[in-house]
């Protein structure tokens, strides 16, 4: 089956066309000549994965799907969540992304530990975190909508040279490698794109 699938991001095609297997021919904006970036300004990750599919159905008419990720860390408050592609800036430089991220958590822990022995109670600092995926598949005009969930912690140190993005410093509950570590195969049987994409595959094989 040919569809669109609405990304610049490489790791993410990558691990896209190992999830979904032969059957599908994954086709690319910028395969198509689109090569503006496909806005994505809603507030939540569901209104952001509509935006880019309805974006590259009303440019193409095509089949097409689109996801769009957020990391929520507990001792973030949830953050960066929907801000999780910009966290360090527009440029959506992942290294400084990572950096950002580690530096924020290390300012909380230090803070909850002030607090601890200045007597005050403060909720358990603990590094849990995990990645959410919200795709939208625009199959024959209808969209239809798949989620997918990893739950895992940060590490305190960045390790492995696979994967992309926060991949370094995500350790996947069950696992004490992080993904960029575990390697693709690993990653993508246990990832919330994993999840998500073969749920929409599942549907898709159904119709
Ligand atoms: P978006 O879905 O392209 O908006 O990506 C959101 C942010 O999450 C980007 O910074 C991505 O690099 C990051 N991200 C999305 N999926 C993953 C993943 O599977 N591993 C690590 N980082 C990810």
């Amino acid at each position: 089956m040919k569809i669109v699938f609405a990304t610049s991001n490489p790791g993410k095609l990558r691990e896209a066309a190992e999830i979904l297997g032969e059957g599908f021919e994954l086709v690319t904006p910028a395969d198509l000549g689109i090569t503006e970036e496909i806005p994505e300004s809603g507030n939540t990750l569901r209104a952001n994965s509509m935006q880019k599919a309805d974006y590259i159905y009303k440019k193409t008419g095509m089949n097409c799907f689109a996801d769009d990720s957020g990391l929520e860390v507990d001792i973030l408050g949830g953050a960066p969540g929907v801000e999780t592609a910009r966290y360090a800036g527009p440029d959506k430089n992942p290294d400084a992304n990572i950096e950002k991220l580690m530096s924020e958590i290390a300012r909380r822990e230090k803070e909850a530990a002030m607090a601890r022995t200045n007597g005050l109670s403060t909720p358990k600092a603990n590094r849990a975190a995990r990645f959410r995926t919200s795709v939208t598949l625009i199959m024959n005009g209808r969209r239809h909508f798949f989620d997918g969930v990893m739950e895992g912690t940060i590490a305190l140190k960045r390790a492995g040279k696979g994967g992309f993005g926060y991949d370094p410093v995500f350790i996947p509950n069950g696992y004490d490698k992080t993904n960029a570590e575990l390697g693709e195969s690993v990653k993508n049987a246990i990832s919330h794109r994993g999840k998500a994409l073969r749920a929409m595959a599942e549907y898709l094989k159904k119709k």
